[in-house]
């Protein structure tokens, strides 16, 4: 028998337990399109909303913003994209944005591409930005969305697909003219570089397995001075999973936007430093990271190692035994107790899991699979003690804890800061 590769043990995975499906499943698929089920929908929000607190909510000089994806012509005549943006196919030049038109009759229809970058939306939109917020240089305009790009041959699972969430922002900093000998763009981008590997820290990518390559000249983006690629070590090699680009200030120039110093008097053109994060590469090296193959008690498990603020599953709740009303009663309690604190909706924990299907060792495994950090266990003990046991997914020990103390507990195992 061929023995099943990682990728293709994670991409069944991500299928039977709801993670991501393939696009149009029903009718044979469409290349380049997943859909995220239950469990990849939660895991994506879990990075975005931690990626967005750590680099844009919890920060003075960042703007968040959410701007179109379709997008007049002219954005992408003055960005270069019409022109550049292309992959080689039979010697030719095929430009892999998508174009479509809106507007109902011929006559009045506009063309529109769906764009394929985020910072293009965060560009056009720099003036509005100075003008309702007047912001001291540097800041930054972040966005997290959709992007389209209409890739020759998608490939590797969510690796390559045709359309996919960026988490991004643009840096704006003084030009070389206006630094005073110092060069603001190497001091930007190497606080950038140690902040990406932050995130990736935080996140739970394995680092181990995550490399910069500086891109040499001649590969370089037509927009881009200096980019590193953070590549990973996916099953399929190492492939780019983020970038990090000195843009310089081809983009504002082209769209003929400036800044005005209040305090120094001078108008310039700002400069850039951009991070991009893909979000369905992040989840699959996320995935990859956690996949973990092992033995507890004397048997056989697979369990996903990831981050408790990142599974998406936190916690699961048990009856010891399904057939015995007054344990289910019990369980349903404490998983109501867990989901819905606090009642209105504010910060808790909710992502729970209500089993009671097969035996309690089969609902650890289940668990595990899909990386729930903790399981709590209704007995017959609990009925006369108050307690529950909570089970650790990576060690599989357990405690018991009050369960007036419980919910309390959780929280702390599960937003701690490492
Ligand atoms: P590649 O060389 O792999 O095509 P790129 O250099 O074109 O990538 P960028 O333009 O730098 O990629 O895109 C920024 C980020 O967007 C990448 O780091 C990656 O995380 C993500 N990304 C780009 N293309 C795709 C795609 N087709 N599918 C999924 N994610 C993508």
């Amino acid at each position: 028998m061929i023995s099943e590769s990682k990728m293709e043990k994670i991409i069944s995975l991500a299928k039977r337990r709801g993670f991501v499906y393939p696009g149009s499943e029903i009718y044979g698929g469409l290349a380049g399109t997943w859909d995220y089920g239950p469990l990849g929908a939660e895991m994506m929000y879990n990075i975005k909303d931690t990626w967005w607190k750590k680099f844009v909510a919890s920060r003075d000089d960042m703007y968040g913003i959410a701007s179109s994806i379709m997008m007049s012509e002219q954005v992408w005549a003055a960005s270069g994209h019409l022109k550049h943006f292309t992959d080689p196919l039979e010697g030719k030049k095929f430009n892999t944005m998508f174009k479509s038109k809106a507007g109902a009759l011929k006559d009045e229809t506009t063309e529109v591409y769906l764009r394929p970058e985020l910072a293009q939306g965060m560009f056009v939109n720099f003036k509005n930005i100075v003008d309702s917020f007047h912001p001291k240089i540097p800041f930054g305009i972040a966005q997290i969305g959709r992007c389209f790009r209409n890739e020759i041959s998608p490939r590797d699972f969510l690796f390559r697909v045709r359309e996919f969430d960026l988490m991004e922002f643009e840096y704006f900093i003084r030009p070389a003219s206006q630094q005073g000998g110092e060069k603001d763009w190497e001091k930007y981008f190497e606080y950038w570089r140690k902040k990406m590997w932050d995130w990736i820290k935080e996140v739970g990518i394995d680092e181990k397995k995550v490399h910069e390559l500086e891109v040499p000249k001649n590969e370089l983006a037509h927009y881009s001075k200096r980019t590193i690629d953070f590549q990973y070590d996916f099953p399929f090699g190492k492939k780019e999973l983020y970038g990090l680009a000195y843009r310089t200030d081809h983009d504002l120039k082209n769209h003929k936007l400036d800044y005005y110093d209040e305090d120094t008097k001078e108008r310039f053109v700002p400069h850039v430093i951009e991070p991009t994060f893909g979000i369905g590469r992040t989840l699959l090296a996320l995935l990859d990271s956690a996949y973990i193959e092992d033995e507890l008690g004397g048997e056989k498990r697979v369990f996903l190692r990831l981050k408790p603020h990142i599974a998406p599953i936190k916690v699961a709740v048990f009856p010891l035994l399904k057939n015995k009303p007054e344990l289910v009663k019990k369980a349903k309690e404490v998983y109501e107790m867990i989901k819905k604190d606090p009642p209105d909706g504010e910060a808790g924990i909710h992502s729970t899991m209500f089993d009671d299907n097969g035996n309690i060792g089969k609902r650890y495994r289940r668990q595990d699979e899909i990386g729930t950090p903790y399981c709590i266990t209704i007995d017959f003990e609990t009925l006369e003690k108050d307690d529950v046991t909570v089970r650790d997914r990576d060690t599989g020990k357990q405690e018991r804890v009050k369960i007036d103390e419980l919910t309390n507990i959780l929280k702390k195992l599960i937003f701690k800061k490492e």
